[in-house]
């Protein structure tokens, strides 16, 4: 076990140094690197296959790493699991509810796990089931739950003991729009609340609403990482982006806008969105709009953007964060 990297930074609520984990010939994890200081978010951020889960289970010591070192909650995960393990709440992809108990009983039960006592344990679960807007369902068997009201009966369980940190793996994989809104909300009041949390996904979006920082990890390695605004300041320069009117003017438009183009042009067939990375602002814009009326095309829809996330991962890449997904996807099948 070899720690690599810069020396750990203090006051961080998760800390890790060089965490490698192999599975026979795939790298799941290529020496990661993060901290995730007191009190914030931290979003790892990555496609499928990226090496999220590896790094939350390593961190929740649910996975020995082949090289590396982490600390969380001031605890050596390799030297002292157990006392990681009772300061930490971790929430997966795979909820561990059960499914023939009722929201109630699946409560009460991590209370008794934890040892919180028959009183304080039944107190807690009509707490969370309150919280989370479960009362209703609270005698329920879990198996007759949507998908969403599962979720929040995960994330609850994870909270029963009041962990000061907090691993939530893919929180919103899945839930249909309405419900991830209520779960961004729900994480938004706990991290209020002086929550330290980890949380993965495949969205940039939520990273964006819900993370202090955002680390962008891709086959294994830590790709990117700093706030939003940092690293769309990383990738730089603004976007011209137009709308055209019928699929036959996107290749035209793609071949007229080249000459200004000072990266990669981005084509969403679909969309008939053609994006254009510029140097300048406003006289970019100008100049490409006069360059496609040269041609005829009048687009439908213009204007000049700050990057997204989508141009980060874009940039560092060669690739759509969507693209990158279905791609590993590809090669997990
Ligand atoms: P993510 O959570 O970002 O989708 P994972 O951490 O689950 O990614 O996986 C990272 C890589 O490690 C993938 O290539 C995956 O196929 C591989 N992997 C994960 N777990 C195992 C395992 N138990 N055995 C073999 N390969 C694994
Ligand atoms: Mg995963």
């Amino acid at each position: 076990m070899s720690v690599s990297g810069p020396a750990a930074v203090t006051g961080s609520a998760v800390s890790a140094r060089g965490l490698v984990k192999r599975y026979g010939d795939v790298t799941a994890l290529a020496g990661v690197d993060l901290d995730v200081p007191e009190g914030t978010v931290l979003a790892l951020l990555g496609p499928n296959g990226a090496g999220k889960t590896t790094t939350v289970r390593v961190l929740t010591t649910l996975l020995v790493p082949d090289e590396g070192s982490a600390t969380v909650a001031g605890v050596d995960v390799l030297r002292d699991p157990r006392e990681v393990r009772r300061r930490i709440g971790l929430s997966g992809q795979y909820a561990a509810v059960d499914e023939n108990l009722t929201g109630f009983e699946n409560l009460d039960m991590v209370g008794r796990l934890y040892h919180l006592g028959r009183k304080r344990s039944r107190e807690r679960a009509h707490e969370l089931l309150d919280q989370f807007r479960l009362s209703d369902a609270a005698n329920r068997v879990a198996k007759t739950y949507s998908g969403g009201m599962r979720r929040r009966l995960d994330l609850a369980g994870a909270l029963v003991a009041q962990p000061p940190v907090l691993f939530l793996d893919e929180p919103t994989t899945g839930l249909d729009p309405r419900s991830r809104n209520d779960m961004w909300e729900l994480l938004t009041q706990m991290v209020q609340g002086g929550t330290t949390l980890l949380l993965t996904t495949q969205y940039l979006e939520e990273a964006e609403r819900l993370a202090d920082d955002i680390v962008v990890i891709d086959h294994g390695r830590v790709i990117a990482r700093g706030t939003a605004d940092e690293l769309k300041t990383q990738v730089g320069g603004q976007r011209v982006e137009v709308v055209v009117a019928v699929d036959a003017e996107v290749e035209t438009a793609v071949e007229i806008l080249r000459p200004v183009a000072v990266g990669e042009i981005q084509v969403e067939r679909r969309a008939r969105r053609v994006t254009v990375p510029v140097s300048g602002g406003t006289p970019a814009l100008v100049d490409a709009l006069r360059r496609l009326e040269e041609v005829g095309i009048v687009p439908l829809d213009a204007g000049l953007r700050r990057p997204t996330l989508d141009d980060v991962f874009l940039t560092l890449t060669g690739k759509p964060a969507e693209e990158l997904a279905d791609e590993h996807e590809e090669q997990n099948a």
